[in-house]
């Protein structure tokens, strides 16, 4: 969690993570600007790097090799990662319109988000063809297909359309990996056949003769048909038709034409051109609007006519980097011209490469080495990151940033706050606003609470209930306050659903970190917006609360819920019986995953995978355990899987097996602990080895950290009747808790001190 001593002056918001922007982030990680806070916002958590894909294609690289992962750029340039889609801009009141979380404030904005396939505009295309363009989906479309023709048996035809740079390259690229497929399976690579659609007079019309004449070539002596004046006007399930009426049979059709401009810019009031490209002057600014930048593909120079490639995005990272700097700093920008001229280094699949400049051209197996060898230099700015902390780092210096009188003042009052390591409450007018557009649940059971505030919240505890309490609070450990939301009023409903209660009302006690009121203000939307919606979906009223500045962000919750005034009806850690069956509902491994995330050590796929696994709700899954005689539960959090297992063998008196192959684990888990990357807290977990009976002969199995790894938000570890298990675990499944496992069993307690043993 990024916590500079420094208060957010100026919000930067890079929409999409596209090549210009990894170069954003790179530049600001190494050298950033005091008070400036960047935030990524982008559908995907690995960006493909463009000049290695047709490489990828035909088996040379492997995914991450090819793959630039935002989420550790993010951690090393101190940026916020926001995994959403844009779909929309707000301009009057600065904001970015995202589909699934609350609008992002900005002061500068810079979109990078490539192009879009124009299908729509070809009958049938959209449902029958294959587009290679987003870039980002390219991967599953490509996996797919791949799947597709093994699957396929005999002959089949596949068709490329667009014979520009990238729709040659890849076809040379497909086809290569595609033969080497079927002769690994044992079928002739002759069953698959080759087509090529322009609607040109030439294949690569931005070529030189030398160039093309190498591809034409190239093509031939690999059997391609190409099809040139040929524009394809009509594609069906299985074939498609030109402009001059031929026909032609096909089992899959990749579209590799000309793309345009999202559709959403249309809304946004920016200048965008024919293609639905957004129109930028020479210092990469909008036409329309000085705060908003564009790069890539999606921009289009006024001044220059550029090919849509990634050569161009990445040549448009220093400059786009440069100006963006200056602006807030609020001085001149920068003047950037392209090159007229560029080196383009075009594979054939093979390892085979032609380099084409200008008029120039030669080809070999070194030009290729020679591309390898860019492309993986490229690729290793980006991939050998090393944590911020490690880095050398140059001492705070005094904001550049330019800023109004007012707020100077409000600056210098946050850096004196922060000095002080304040717990001073948020003003009123910041905490109204923020709060003011929230919408808690309305209950009946609730008589006074945040719609008719006063010193305290007035709760009505309905006739044959009774309470159940629950306090959690912690601090962030993402830069990404809303998530963060959802995760902190998951993990604290969590003791409710444990005892198998429904929630009923909840105070939040929030620290925020000070700084200019606007950025207080939204940071503070964001995450009571995360929370109230999980709050909000489990009826759960939220009647009050306290907010506080601090040096971190951090929120937690006090939570009532109600339950019958029944004991048979309470679920409890002390109910275990020997026969039951040991059940856990969701996988294993936040505390290490987030150690390993803060150090650069976590792929952003596994990240991810471990914030949406702490965002699923044990609602349901308590209710089902309870449904299915759950003789004891309880949710796991900071004492990790021994910890919640011992406090459920003590009280019941039994003894316990962990079958350590069987715990469902979060992807990545595995390897964060096997590079000796555990949570700060995991020291503390590790005394209760005591409780091993078998300790000595386990401690080397490369899942025994991870039964000491603390849990955010994690899942329910419970007892069921040995003869219900079967059942509950298939309906805990068909609910959504996909990884449920069973992981042990219970048996009577023995002589031994020790009430746990491990099994491989
Ligand atoms: C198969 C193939 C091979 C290619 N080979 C080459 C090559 O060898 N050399 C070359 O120079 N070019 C090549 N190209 C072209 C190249 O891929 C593009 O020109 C290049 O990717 C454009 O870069 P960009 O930075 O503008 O955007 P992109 O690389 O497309 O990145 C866009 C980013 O924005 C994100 N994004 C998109 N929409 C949104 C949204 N609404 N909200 C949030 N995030 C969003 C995406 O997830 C992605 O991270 C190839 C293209 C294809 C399809």
């Amino acid at each position: 969690m990024n916590s500079p001593d420094q208060p957010i002056l100026r919000d930067i918001v890079l929409v999409g993570g596209g090549h210009s922007h990894v170069g954003v982030l790179k530049s600001f990680g190494m050298k950033p600007v005091p008070g400036v806070r960047l935030t990524l916002i982008c559908t995907d958590m690995h960006t493909p790097y463009s000049g290695m894909l047709p490489g990828y294609v035909a088996g040379h690289y492997e995914y991450d090799e090819v793959h630039i992962d935002l989420s550790r750029l993010a951690v090393f340039a101190g940026a916020r990662l926001y995994r959403d889609e844009v779909i929309g801009l707000d301009r009057v009141n600065q904001k970015v319109i995202c589909r699934n979380r609350p609008p992002v404030p900005y002061d500068h904005l810079s979109i990078n988000i490539g192009s879009t396939p124009q299908l729509a505009q070809v009958p049938g295309a959209s449902e029958n063809a294959v587009a290679v363009k987003p870039i980002q989906r390219f991967n599953d479309r490509w996996l797919a297909l791949l799947a597709r023709v093994k699957q396929h048996p005999g002959q089949l035809t596949i068709v490329v359309v667009g014979a520009g740079a990238g729709g040659v390259e890849l076809l040379l690229a497909m086809q290569f990996r595609l033969r080497n497929e079927l002769r690994q399976l044992g079928r002739s690579p002759d069953d698959l056949t080759f087509h090529l659609f322009t609607d040109a007079p030439v294949i690569l019309p931005t070529h030189n003769e030398g160039v093309r004449k190498r591809f034409v070539s190239a093509l031939a002596t690999r059997g391609v048909v190409v099809h040139v004046n040929a524009g394809v006007t009509e594609v069906f399930a299985r074939s498609l038709r030109t402009a001059s009426g031929e026909t032609l049979a096909a089992d899959e059709i990749i579209w590799v034409t000309s793309a345009g401009g999202a559709p959403w810019l249309r809304d946004t009031g920016l200048a965008l051109d024919a293609g639905g490209f957004i129109r930028v002057t020479d210092t990469l600014q909008t036409l329309t609007d000085p705060n908003i930048f564009a790069a890539g593909d999606i921009a289009s120079m006024i001044n220059f006519k550029l090919e849509k490639a990634g050569v161009f995005a990445v040549r448009q990272g220093p400059p786009l980097t440069e100006n963006l700097r200056r602006s807030v700093e609020g001085v001149a920008l920068q003047v950037y011209h392209p090159q007229t001229s560029w080196l383009a280094l075009i594979s054939t699949g093979d390892r085979y490469a032609v380099a084409s400049r200008g008029w120039l051209g030669f080809a070999g197996k070194l030009v290729w080495q020679w591309k390898d060898w860019i492309d993986r230099r490229f690729m290793s700015k980006f991939q050998d990151l090393q944590p911020m902390a490690e880095t050398v780092q140059s001492p705070p210096s005094a904001p550049s940033v330019k800023l109004n009188a007012e707020e100077s003042l409000q600056a210098i009052s946050a850096i004196a706050m922060r000095c002080g390591g304040c717990g001073a409450k948020v003003g009123a007018t910041v905490l109204s606003r923020a709060l003011g557009n929230l919408h808690p649940v309305d209950r009946d059971d609730v008589v006074i609470g945040l719609k008719d505030p006063d010193d305290a919240a007035v709760v009505r505890v309905p006739p044959g209930k009774a309470m159940v309490h629950s306090v959690d609070f912690f601090r962030s450990f993402i830069d990404d306050p809303y998530i963060f939301g959802k995760v902190a009023a998951n993990h604290a409903l969590g003791d409710i659903w444990a005892m198998g209660a429904e929630a009923q009302s909840a105070t939040a006690i929030a620290t925020v970190p000070s700084g200019l009121e606007s950025k207080v203000e939204d940071v503070l939307y964001q995450m009571m917006t995360g929370a109230l919606e999980v709050l909000n979906e489990a009826n759960c009223a939220l009647v009050g609360g306290h907010t506080g500045e601090g040096k971190e962000l951090a929120l937690g919750f006090a939570v009532n819920g109600l339950i019958d005034d029944d004991p048979d009806k309470i679920l409890r850690k002390g109910g275990m019986r020997p026969g039951d069956v040991l059940i856990l509902t969701k996988p294993i491994g936040t505390g290490t995953l987030f150690a390993a995330h803060a150090r650069l050590a976590a792929k952003g796929r596994w990240i991810d995978a471990a914030l949406q696994s702490m965002i699923v709700s044990n609602r349901l899954g308590a209710r089902c355990l309870f449904k299915h005689g759950a003789t004891a539960c309880t949710d796991l959090t900071g004492f990790g899987l021994l910890g919640h297992l011992v406090e459920m063998t003590r009280p019941s008196g039994v003894d316990a097996q962990l079958n350590l192959s069987a715990l469902p684990l979060l992807e990545g888990a595995e390897e964060c602990v096997a590079a000796g990357i555990v949570s700060s807290l995991q020291g503390a977990n590790v005394r209760l080895r005591r409780a091993l009976r078998n300790q000595e002969a386990m401690v080397n199995h490369p899942r025994y950290p991870l039964i000491f790894d603390p849990q955010t938000a994690g899942g329910l570890l419970a007892s069921i009747p040995a003869d219900r298990v079967e059942a509950c675990v298939a309906e805990l499944r068909a609910l959504g808790y996909v990884h449920t496992a069973i992981i042990g069993t219970i048996s009577a307690q023995t002589d031994a001190l020790e009430p746990i043993t491990l099994a491989d």
